[in-house]
């Protein structure tokens, strides 16, 4: 997993189109919606208005367009020719299917393409349509009110796009089940970049950082454990959820009151009780976990249920380490665990 270094040193290389930081982040503009290598050439942007990715992946999952004039996607050195047309046609229309056969019609070729797209950017040519597409969904919706959600109410058109891209991308049919059971999901603007919550009427079932690969993967796993649609909204869960985040980010709330739903393995849930018993601004090893639960030969078994919490912050898996005192993993990415850490300790986040 790639760290980021410290946002000084990120503004002041892209600050001093500094070349040599290219690859090592990306950053991504708020107010055009385009990110950039730290060399690009365009004007700069107010640090206020810059966040910063580790991958351009990141940044595209994100609802971040590559910027035509530093071409981030690309990677230094050849680059085919058919790419930029096709990364722009894309972005021109993420909602529409580029099947084999409109590739080859594009003179593309459709085997080429994707052993180029896994290579050159760690994602299948469908993931990164797919990506595109609920990105350019997201960003819909944060263009009406960065931080108000209430604002998807009133947008139809945003609201709609993001019910589309979602119900494509996770294949929910969201007007057929409004009056079923079925889980609600939202965004969550945070200084740590957008969060996707979801809930059911009992309780938080998913709060996840919204460029995390494994949401794919979550929201099925959601699906199968609930058998049921997943829709856009707000129910009375997300908004407790909400509001004690915005007082946790902001230093004021050491503890979560929401109910939460967290069905998987009798391991499993043990392992994320345990991770709620520790206290706020603490640390604990992978080991002292497994040896918490009665079986201390399970550490790795602990690092794996860590990683497969499907309830970021609120279920602290940040706030277990390594042994040595090395941060060890976090799926949101070591920049968010650290920031969260810092956060603990009594640092400002904004
Ligand atoms: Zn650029």
């Amino acid at each position: 997993m790639k760290a980021l270094p410290s946002i000084q040193e990120m503004e002041r290389a892209y600050k001093s189109s500094d070349a040599s930081y290219d690859g090592i982040f990306y950053l991504a503009v708020r107010s055009t919606g385009v990110f950039c290598r730290p060399s690009c050439s365009a004007r700069k942007p107010y640090p206020r208005n810059v966040e910063y990715y580790a991958t351009s992946r990141e940044a595209v999952f994100a609802g971040y367009r590559p910027c035509k004039r530093c071409r981030p996607m690309e990677s230094n050195g050849a680059t085919p020719d058919w790419l930029e047309g096709l990364l722009a046609k894309i972005d021109g229309d993420p909602s529409a299917r580029y099947s084999d056969e409109v590739l080859r019609r594009n003179g593309i070729e459709p085997a080429r393409a994707r052993r180029y797209f896994q290579k050159t950017f760690g994602m299948t040519f469908q993931a990164y349509c797919r990506g595109r597409r609920l990105g350019k969904a997201f960003q819909q919706i944060r263009s009406g009110d960065d931080l108000d959600d209430v604002a998807l109410g009133y947008g139809y058109n945003s609201h709609s796009g993001f019910r589309d891209a979602f119900s494509r991308t996770f294949g929910s049919s969201p007007g057929k089940s409004r009056t079923g059971d079925c889980i609600i999901t939202s965004w969550i603007e945070s200084p740590l970049g957008a969060l996707i919550a979801a809930a059911t009427s009992e309780g938080i079932c998913l709060l996840e950082y919204s460029d995390r690969r494994m949401l794919d993967a979550q929201v099925a796993t959601l699906r199968k454990n609930f058998h049921c649609a997943i829709i856009p909204g707000d129910n009375q869960h997300l908004a407790l959820l909400k509001k004690e985040l915005e007082e946790y980010f902001h230093g004021n709330r050491k503890s979560f009151t929401v109910p939460l739903i967290s069905p998987g393995t009798p391991f499993q849930e043990k392992v994320w009780k345990e991770l709620r018993r520790i206290p706020y601004g603490k640390t604990v090893p992978y080991e002292e976990i497994a040896r918490r639960i009665g079986s201390s030969e399970a550490q790795r078994a602990v690092g794996h249920a860590n990683g497969l919490n499907r309830i970021a912050i609120v279920i602290p898996c940040h706030r277990v380490v390594n042994k040595n005192g090395k941060l060890g993993g976090y799926g949101g990415g070591l920049w968010r665990k650290q920031k969260l850490l810092q956060l603990e300790q009594g640092q400002n986040l904004f």
